[in-house]
């Protein structure tokens, strides 16, 4: 974003300077309509005015680079008085395509190279080749997973947030945070026995909720990520990731607390438990006493399935 407080001095085409108060409400503004990155170095001005046109003065070529700094804002201009120029065509509206028309073969390429990978590393590599999936042209890195390769517990949440595209790790903000400290309460810790991921691996700009199309093209390559991870027990977390790969309608307030049966495009079948979003639970701090049930609920499952020299987890 360009700094609208500093214009060069003498500069006719330079808008007039903010004062601090406006320049504040300014950011605050972009910041309201989701913007909270700086996709480039060097700022761009677009609400600067386009340089004067040499060609009206008959000099110059009519090569000349697109204006690159113009805003685009739809707007036919007006030809000057007494212009032979050719009238502008006027500009194309850009209708939004309706999701399920966006998908197009994007599932079955990427149904196909998720089951074409043999291992983990394998499907790493698969999907950051992927090109089906646009929301991988904005994000800044794919968000594989973390954790433990091989632990008995895999929780998959929904997309990466502004922190994770940054690191090109799940759960690392705030709400990562939180499910840190929710899971070390009950001897859980993506260090030891976790393994962390997402429906996902591209941020949705502005942590927009994943359209359908997005969420029905990635998911082949979480089904598979699950089963060659193969965890003892997979714990959904959120809505969205519970929906998604429980193919369920139900909201996160019924499907949570229940344990399901998760099966992996394969057959095998992995005991599978929905609970809260842990960004759900810091709006909504009175929930988490149901999200409390839930890590009891998957702690005595855990000491269920796990005997002698296979208990996964320690008591807290
Ligand atoms: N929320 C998610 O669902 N996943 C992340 O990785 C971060 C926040």
């Amino acid at each position: 974003m360009s700094d609208p407080t500093s214009s060069a001095p003498g500069d006719p085409t330079a808008a007039p300077p903010l004062d601090r108060a406006a320049a504040r409400a300014l950011l605050a503004w972009y910041v309201d309509a989701g913007v909270d990155e700086a996709i480039l170095d060097a700022p761009i001005d677009r609400l600067r005015p386009p340089p004067a046109r040499q060609a009206r003065s008959g000099a110059g070529s009519n090569l000349s680079a697109p204006n690159l700094s113009a805003p685009n804002l739809n707007v036919t201009p007006k030809p000057a008085p007494g212009s032979t120029a050719p009238r502008p065509t006027a500009p194309r509206p850009v209708t939004p395509m309706a999701p399920e028309a966006q998908i197009g073969d994007a599932p079955r390429a990427a149904r196909e190279a998720a089951q074409a990978a043999p291992t983990l590393e394998a499907l790493k590599a698969a999907i950051e080749a992927f090109e089906g999936c646009p929301l991988k042209i904005t994000a800044t890195n794919t968000v594989f997973a973390d954790g433990v390769i091989g632990a008995p517990l895999m929780f998959v949440g929904e997309a990466p947030g502004a922190d994770e595209d940054r690191e090109g790790k799940p759960f690392v903000g705030v709400s990562g945070q939180l499910l840190d400290r929710m899971l070390a309460s009950i001897g859980v810790s993506r260090s030891e026995n976790a393994y962390i991921s997402n429906i996902l691996p591209w941020r949705p700009p502005g942590n927009r909720p994943p359209t359908t199309a997005e969420m029905a093209t990635c998911l082949p390559f979480i089904q598979r990520h699950i089963e060659l991870a193969a965890p003892k027990i997979l714990i959904l977390v959120g809505g969205t990731s519970a929906k998604a790969l429980l193919d369920r309608k139900e909201g996160i307030t019924r499907l949570r607390g229940n344990w399901l049966d998760w099966q992996t495009p394969g057959g095998r079948v992995i005991p599978a438990l929905a609970t809260y979003h842990p960004a759900f639970l810091l709006r909504s701090p009175s929930q988490k006493v149901n999200a409390w049930k839930d890590l009891l609920a998957l702690k005595q499952k855990a000491g269920e399935l796990a005997t002698g020299a296979e208990a996964f987890l320690e008591a807290p």
